[in-house]
Formats: C-alpha cells, structure tokens, sequence
C-alpha cells in the first residue's frame, strides 16, 4: 500500500523537494559502514547524531591549525583559538533565538548543564517545604538532580502526570504549580514518547506563581527551531552531540539576571577576577561558570555542525522528521504484535519513536535488528520512573534525523517482520 505521506511526498510542496536526503547522507562518512554484512541503517539518534564531514574535518583542522589555550595567551594561535571559541558561543546564541553571547555557558552536556542549575541556583535558592515540579516523563538527567537537591534541603518534587496518549495531563496543573513551587522543569521533547510539551504555556504557568522554568531540551534543540526568548524560559539546556556535533559539548542558556546573580559551578583558573590569600572575586559572565581549559577544540567545531544544521533550515528538519515519523508510524503499526508509545498524531511529537513487541524483550529486538545493520537503543532509556508508570520494563526506540529516509524506516520494518517469523510468531 502507498501511504499518504509517501503520496504527499511528490506533491510540489513536499519538503523533500528542498531537502535532498542523499546529498545529506553522502556527508556522512559512517554511513557507508558496513554493519554485519549491512549497510548501516543509523535509527539510534536520540542517544547520539553521527557527524558530517565538516565537523569532522573541523576537529582535524584545529589541532592541525590553531591549537593553544584559550583567554590567556598574547600569541596568534591564543587570540585564534579564543576567536574561535568565541565564535560558537555566539552562534549559539543566535541559534536559540538571538540571546547574548554571555548568557551561553559551556558545559560537557545537558546532564552537567542540569547539575550546574541544581548546584548553583537550587543551593540558594531551594529551601525546605519548597517544592519542584517535574514531569512523569523526565530523564534520569532532569530528575536526579532535583531528587537529590530536594532531598538535602527537605523540599519537595511534584509531578504532572501523563494521559494513556502520552501527552501532559494538565488537569491539575493549577495546583501542581502553586505558590510553593519554585521550579519548574520539564522536558522539551521526550526521549522515549516523542512527545512535544507546551513549554510557553508551562514556564507562563510557572512565572504566575513566580517560580522559574527550566526546560530541557535535549530532544528538541537538534530537530525543531527553538527561541528562548519566545518560550519564555529561564534556563535552557542541550547537548552538542545530538545535533551533529562533537561529545563533551554541552548548553546552559540562562537569563544574564540569574547568572549573575547565581554563585560558581567550579573553582579555579580563568573564573576569578581577582585572587588574593584572603579574598576572591569572580570573573563576569560567563567565564565565572567555565573553571579551568574548556573543551576548546568540540566547541569550535559545534560551529560548524550549527552551520549545517542552519543550511538546511531547522523547519526544513521538523518538517522532514515529521513526515517520516508519520510514515514510520504508520508502517510499524502495521506489524502484527508492535505497540507504539507515545502520541500517534506527528504534529504534536517528534521522531524517537519506541515501540515494544507482545512477545519478545526489547533487547532480542535491537540484537535481531543489529544482525541487520540497523542500529535502535533498547532498554529504560534512563527514564525508569516513566517506564513503571508505562507498565513496561524496557522499550525498543527508533529514532530518526535529517539522512533518514523512508528506505531506513523499509529496512527496519521488513526486518521486524523477518524477527517475528525467525522467532516462530
Ligand atoms: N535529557 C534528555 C531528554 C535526553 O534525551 C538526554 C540524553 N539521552 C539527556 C537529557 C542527557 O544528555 P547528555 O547525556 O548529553 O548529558
């Protein structure tokens, strides 16, 4: 059967007819992997992007070119590497909706980005009887840290439940937040539904209650447009590594207010100002929150991974994603025993899309589709408070990015069938 995506696809206003996915494919060196005898079919973009060639060649080219430390040194490869630097953390700034520069701090991650909001603002700002809110769909990464904070200083973790559809069940939400609430922090896009929150509407909710909104966005940043300043969010987290750029290269968007006003992560070179045996001050923003030698030469080449992502237009990714989550969607609910989590309806979801079998673990599945070439993550996807509220113990997950194409969702779903028949089902 033709689909209605695939149909739609030829119409003149497909989004594939600006978007050419073996253009982007070719830019990807390890696409052309072989995996088991396979050609690699990379469906495992939620836990981390593969990288084009001009991040790749970006890495090379600044050890090969302009390697030395950054903000201290008076020679040329100093100021370049500092320009360079620089420069990202300006297109980062710009890529979120046009912030200052300062209001950009690097981290090695989301994870560490949560870990410094909690460690800095949650230690002065987070007092017992206070309360957090969180969603049931929140990974371990926007969870822990709260749960720990929360636990020293005997405040408390509220809840916003899910629907069965895997969407936010706002029903009570005017009492989940509420004059206690401090902090609201929630998930931009979950890594195991797919589901798009409404983080205007949610951080809007918070600032009534004057509290303020952290929203993760791990998911979101690499595959939908995103203006901070728009959603109107206080803090705003994601990580290099899932939008085409190198590991150990995080964001932490903060309004300049806060970070000023918000005390160190960490100690030592190049976050002071002045440095005496009896006295400290720190360094303006953002050098007050970047201790010691940053990881100067991933964070010069997210530049050029930002760039791509920019060439070809951040809508263009959304739209593209979304039609091929619509039609992997579709094929996958065609396959007798797959269940699909999370909200069907692609307008209000992106493309990690996890699904279980009724008869076989998540991780036979992903070791059958391995055997094939085709690479899914299998497990809890560190969100196990989500997975006993989903009833299950693990999930297989797909996710999709701009070099997939219809041929991968094929290949994934013809291989789901072969499992079912090698498994006798
Ligand atoms: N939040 C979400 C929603 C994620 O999907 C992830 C990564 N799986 C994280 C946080 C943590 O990101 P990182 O491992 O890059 O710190």
């Amino acid at each position: 059967m033709t689909s209605n995506i695939t149909r739609n696809r030829t119409a003149a206003a497909s989004p594939l007819s600006r978007f050419d996915i073996e253009k982007i494919k070719a830019d990807f060196p390890i696409l052309n992997e072989t995996v088991n005898g396979n050609r690699l079919v990379y469906l495992d973009n939620a836990a981390t992007s593969q990288k084009p060639r001009v991040v790749i060649n970006a890495i090379i080219e600044y050890y090969r070119k302009t390697n030395a430390n950054i903000h201290r040194g008076l020679h040329k490869l100093a100021e370049d590497a500092t320009r360079a630097y620089e420069a990202t953390r300006a297109h980062t700034a710009s890529f979120i909706g046009g912030v200052a520069s300062e209001e950009i701090i690097f981290t090695r991650g989301t994870t560490e980005s949560i870990n410094l909001v909690a460690c800095t603002w949650g230690e002065e700002n987070i007092h017992e009887g206070d309360e957090i809110v969180i969603t049931e769909m929140e990974h371990h990464a926007n969870f822990i840290p709260w749960f720990m904070l929360a636990k020293k200083k005997k405040a408390v973790i509220r809840r916003i439940p899910i629907t069965v559809c895997g969407h936010l069940d706002l029903n009570n939400i005017d009492e989940i937040i509420n004059p206690r609430t401090k902090l609201v922090a929630v998930t931009h896009m979950s890594n195991v539904l797919g589901t798009i929150n409404p983080i205007k509407e949610l951080a809007a909710k918070a600032h009534a209650r004057k509290a303020l909104f952290l929203a993760d966005g791990a998911q979101a940043a690499p595959h939908l447009p995103v203006d901070v300043k728009d959603l109107d969010v206080d803090f705003y987290v994601f990580s290099s590594h899932k939008m085409l750029g190198p590991t150990g290269v995080g964001v932490l968007y903060a309004r300049r207010e806060l970070l000023e006003n918000m005390p160190p992560f960490n100690f030592g070179g190049e976050m002071i100002s002045e440095v005496s045996f009896d006295r400290v001050t720190w360094a303006d923003i953002p050098h007050k929150f970047e201790a010691g030698t940053p990881n100067i030469a991933d964070v010069v080449a997210y530049h050029a991974a930002l760039t791509y992502l920019e060439e070809i237009g951040m809508e263009n990714i959304h739209r593209h994603e979304m039609e091929l989550t619509g039609y992997a969607i579709e094929k996958l609910s065609r396959i007798e025993g797959i269940e699909i989590q999370g909200p069907q309806d692609v307008t209000q979801r992106g493309g990690a899309i996890s699904f279980t079998d009724k008869d076989l673990h998540p991780h036979d599945i992903s070791t059958f589709l391995d055997s094939k070439g085709v690479a899914i993550r299998a497990g809890h996807h560190c969100a196990q408070p989500l997975m006993r509220v989903l009833g299950k113990i693990a999930t297989a997950r797909a996710s999709l990015y701009i070099y997939n194409n219809e041929d991968d969702i094929d290949i994934l779903c013809n291989a789901l069938v072969e499992m079912r028949r090698y498994f006798g089902l």
